[in-house]
């Protein structure tokens, strides 16, 4: 009976709880949800892709003279985004010198496959699947021979 009181008492309070997805709440003004680019801004410095700790930045650069200015200069044709390995750190954001790479409002990521979290964007697709950053085996250091003695004269 108690506990039953207890529920009864809930019952009838003000709900403290959202009916989501129907009802979602605003985000905050600073808060870090799904990544985009403005490839049209975009001069594939590579930068975000070579910071990024989880390897989930990948580009495809070509040399194009995409301003027609006479001079071929790198161009992204191809970037992609693996949303299943963002941890939102925003490191990406805070090096590009450009600012066209940003946080939106979207924080709803969910698929069946691992591999439709990879959001493309420009002309070609990348393979999310390929390391953009494989780790490179250092070469064991040589070991110190000792000196050579000298000749007894
Ligand atoms: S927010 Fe962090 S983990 Fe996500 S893409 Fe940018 S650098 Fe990588
Ligand atoms: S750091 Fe910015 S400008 Fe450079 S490749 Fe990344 S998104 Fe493009």
């Amino acid at each position: 009976m108690k506990g039953m009181g207890i529920t009864l008492k809930h019952l009838f309070d003000k709900k403290v709880t959202r009916q989501y997805p129907e009802y979602k709440k605003e985000t905050f003004e600073r808060s870090r949800g799904l990544l985009t680019v403005d490839m049209d801004r975009c001069i594939a410095c590579l930068q975000c892709m070579r910071i990024c700790p989880d390897h989930c930045i990948s580009i495809e650069q070509e040399k194009r003279d995409a301003d027609g200015s006479g001079k071929a200069k790198p161009y992204a044709v191809g970037f992609v985004i693996d949303d299943s390995r963002c941890m939102y750190c925003s490191l990406c954001v805070e090096v590009c010198p450009v600012n066209c790479i940003y946080h939106t409002e979207e924080f709803e990521a969910q698929a069946y496959n691992r591999l439709e979290l990879a959001r493309q964007f420009g002309e070609r697709p990348v393979d999310p699947t390929i390391d953009p950053k494989p780790a490179v085996k250092k070469k064991p250091k040589a070991a110190k021979q000792a000196p050579k003695k000298e000749a007894a004269a």
